[in-house]
């Protein structure tokens, strides 16, 4: 549910609210943080900020919850983010049948609906297969 509603809030920076949420800024985990970790958050995607009073932890919206998150895992900006994240898996063995979605070697994530899904090749934009938005994939991020 809150996720359909951070992605109806369109626009930038963050002053709109999600669902009644004031969104002080946007923030994902380092792509280098260890699983053990991210507590649980998805790699890639981006979470709406809702507290920052705390010089070692951050308050993100993540669903219907708010998670307390150690600062320094977090990479945080003050406006939406309108890129698609690059996830590289590191460890990716290709196996047969137990990947769902099929995200393979590197997934890309939305930055809208934080849908993952697989890249063929190095398109240099994609529409998300979810939401539909469209937008640069941002291989300089990550590669
Ligand atoms: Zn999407």
């Amino acid at each position: 549910m809150a996720i359909v509603n951070v992605a109806q809030a369109a626009g930038g920076g963050g002053a709109p609210g999600v669902a009644g949420i004031k969104v002080r800024a946007w923030a994902r985990v380092w792509q280098a943080t260890r699983p053990e970790h991210s507590k649980g958050l998805r790699h890639g995607a981006w979470y709406p900020v809702v507290r920052d009073e705390r010089a070692d932890r951050v308050t993100i919206q993540v669903g219907e919850r708010e998670v307390d998150v150690p600062r320094r895992i977090l990479e945080i900006t003050g406006s939406r983010p309108s890129r698609f994240t690059v996830v590289h898996r590191l460890g990716f063995v290709p196996s047969r049948g137990n990947d769902r979605y099929r995200l393979g070697r590197h997934y890309g994530v939305c930055p809208k609906c934080q849908w993952r899904f697989g890249i063929i090749g190095r398109p240099v934009q994609e529409k998300c297969p979810k939401c539909e938005f469209q937008g640069d994939i941002a291989w300089w991020e990550t590669v």
